[in-house]
Formats: C-alpha cells, structure tokens, sequence
C-alpha cells in the first residue's frame, strides 16, 4: 500500500522515498515507493511527470493499492530516493481540476445540470453535462464559477466515512464507499475527489469556455483554466489581429467581412465560370487548329493555364464537339488536374486512358469512354501528355 502524499498535501512537489518493489510495466522499468507525491492517472485527470533521483517518471499508474511509477530507468530495490514533480505540470493540472470542480458546481447549482464526466486533454479539458444548455446559460454559469475564482475562496481536503458522507450535500453521488476524499470549495462545492488542487480559488486565474456542442440528450463543454485561459486569449489575439489587419475592419465586424468575402468570391466564382464557358469555344477553336496526329487519332494536348476545373471540363467537351478529335487537357501547374474528352469517331476510352496515366503519375479520377476527369497527378504536365500521346499512338 503506497502511502499517498498528494492526498493531504498537494503542494509537496518534493519527497525523499525508499524503493519497496521493482518491476517492468508493459515492458519499461518501474518502481513502487513506499510514500509518493506523483500523482497516477485517474479521474479525468492525467499523471504528474518529474525525477526519482536522476530517473525520469514517464507514467504513474493507479493499481487501487499502489502507485506504479514508470521509469526511464531501473531502481534498485531498497534504494531511498528524493522524487520531485514536475512544478508546471502540476500547477496547470490543479488549475484545470478545481476549474472543472467550480464550472460543474455552476451548472449544478444554477440549472440543476449535472457533470456525467470530465476529461483533461494536454491542451483543452472537457466535461459532458447530462442536459442540454443554451449559450445564454453557459455564460451564466461560466460568469458564477469565475465569480468564486475571484472571490478567492479557500478550497480544503477533509476525509469522511461514507456515512458520514451522506449527511453532506455531495454534489454528486459517491462512486465508491469506504473512506472519501472531499474536495470542498468553501461555501460553494463539496465533491467526492482524489485529485490535486489548488488551495485557494483565486490560483484558478480564470475559467474560460472555449467551445459546447450538443450531445445526444447532453452538453459537451471545452474549457481552459490558468495559464491555459491566457494562452488561448494569446493565441485568439494573434489570429484576430492578423484578420483585422488583412481585412480593415475592428474584431466584432470579423464575422460579417468574412460572410460578405464569401459571398463575394461564389459570386466571382459563378462569373468566372460563366466566362470560361464562353471562352472556351474560342479556345477550343484554336486548339483544334492546332491538333496533331497521333497514331491515327487527331489530338489536342494542351496545358492550360489560368483555368480552373469546371473551366478545364468546359474547354475539353468544347473542343470533343469537334468530331473526330480527342482532347486532353491538363492545369499548368502540379498536382495536375486533367480532363480527357472525346469527339465522334475517335476510338480511344477516355476513361481507360486517364486510368493508366493515374497508375503512372498517383492522383485520382474516373469516367467513361466518352470523357473522364481526374487531379493530383503528380508530375509536369508535359510528362503526363507526352505519356498520353504515347499511349494514344501505341493504341
Ligand atoms: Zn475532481
């Protein structure tokens, strides 16, 4: 049974310990200690990292007796070491956890909407949240739980038996009996927990939601506490100023311009696609001009610039209306867009043909005899329709 410091003390970030079991856990050296700090992973909340002596921690796993931490290196039986956390991991994890204590209290408290689970990402943590929530009421309770952040409350650890326990308005049922651990935010949350926290509210900094979306009958909610909170405003800012800057207009006009840009550009899509159309009949003329022999086929093979892939379609079955002639037509630039379109008369499957040149030069496509059109052919269109013409000469 490894006595667990971080159960009454978790500010202790060093420890000395004596080694009382060696093992290898799925293949890498580990040690158990008689008293740990290291925190394994359980209930929503990852593992602490740091050294025992001048062996890496790598993982800390939870046995229900014993704490197993995995090691970069093998311990010696009966070696006394001094362990120490790693201080930032750990603070970043409390912050996140009494965090995600104040945020499920809120929902609880204010909307009787109660935490179903909690998980701690590196980056991003979430909880589910039984029932729905609108995004007036996530403010809302986002507004409380910030509220006793900046109350800074005292947040204490007591032990009960679990009769003791239920006398006590738990803000969720026990998972486990025997002895709890109770996490207690004064005045505001008292919850059944094993995990570190911080030991007054105000270390929190701040609770920040970052995203909710609706699951099945519940709420998933993506929240950042601390360090994390600034990180993420460090992170929007730099996205928003380099919008704001490229598109001239202040931070809550962003969503506007962008609507308006994209309405643009579809507009500007149709015109251009409606001028290619048109173009394409001229160009499809000087093309078929042009067309060479290969074997006994009329051929237009050409690399198009400045066209785009329904532009690339347009041009091909406009030259194909030219019977007798088989056209290929690819982008000037790779990955290769290309389209193969043939007129009346001409024998070659257009389909079969793109098929070997994407077994040839990778990419995708398809299509029939008649025309097929397939991207990403990885190589200079020259090569693809020198290829092509080789294939079409050699029947
Ligand atoms: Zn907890």
């Amino acid at each position: 049974m490894t006595s667990r410091i971080y159960y009454t003390d978790p500010s202790c970030v060093t420890f000395e310990a004596i080694v009382t079991r060696t093992l290898v856990h799925e293949t890498r050296p580990a040690a158990v200690l008689d008293r740990t700090a290291f925190y394994p992973t359980s209930g929503g909340q990852p593992f602490d990292t740091g050294r025992l002596g001048l062996v890496d921690v790598v993982d800390v796993v939870d046995t229900g007796d014993e704490v197993i931490h995995v090691l970069s290196a093998a311990l010696a039986e009966g070696d006394r070491v001094v362990g120490e956390i790693d201080r930032a991991r750990r603070q970043d994890h409390m912050q996140q956890h009494t965090g995600q204590h104040l945020l499920s209290a809120a929902f609880d408290t204010r909307f009787a909407n109660a935490t179903v689970s909690f998980h701690m990402g590196s980056e991003v943590s979430t909880i589910d949240l039984a029932g729905p929530a609108t995004s007036d009421d996530i403010a809302a309770a986002v507004r409380d739980a910030n509220q006793i952040v900046w109350e800074n409350r005292p947040v204490s650890i007591r032990f009960v038996s679990d009769a003791e326990a239920a006398g006590l308005p738990l803000r969720k049922e026990p998972t486990r009996g025997g002895q709890l651990r109770l996490i207690e935010v004064d005045g505001f949350d008292v919850s059944a927990c094993g995990g570190t926290h911080v030991s007054r509210t105000g270390a929190i900094g701040m609770i920040g939601v970052l995203a909710s979306e609706k699951q099945r009958s519940g709420t998933r909610i993506t929240f950042v506490c601390g360090g994390r909170a600034l990180k993420a405003l460090e992170t929007y800012r730099d996205a928003i100023t380099g919008c704001v800057r490229t598109l001239s207009v202040l931070p809550p006009e962003l969503p506007s311009a962008v609507e308006r840009l994209q309405l643009e550009a579809k507009d500007q899509r149709k015109a251009l696609s409606r001028l290619q159309e048109q173009l394409a009949g001229f160009e499809a003329e000087r093309l078929v001009n042009g067309a060479i022999m290969a074997g006994d086929v009329r051929l237009v093979a050409s690399a198009m610039d400045g066209w785009d892939v329904p532009g690339l379609k347009a041009l091909g079955t406009a030259v194909a209306r030219h019977g007798g002639v088989l056209a290929i037509i690819t982008s000037a630039a790779a990955p290769v867009a290309i389209v193969i379109a043939r007129g009346g008369g001409v024998n070659v499957d257009a389909g079969r043909l793109l098929k070997a040149l994407t077994e040839k030069f990778g990419g995708r496509g398809g299509g029939k005899p008649e025309l097929a059109q397939g991207g990403g052919l990885n190589a200079a269109p020259e090569d693809i329709l020198r290829a092509a013409k080789e294939l079409v000469a050699g029947g």
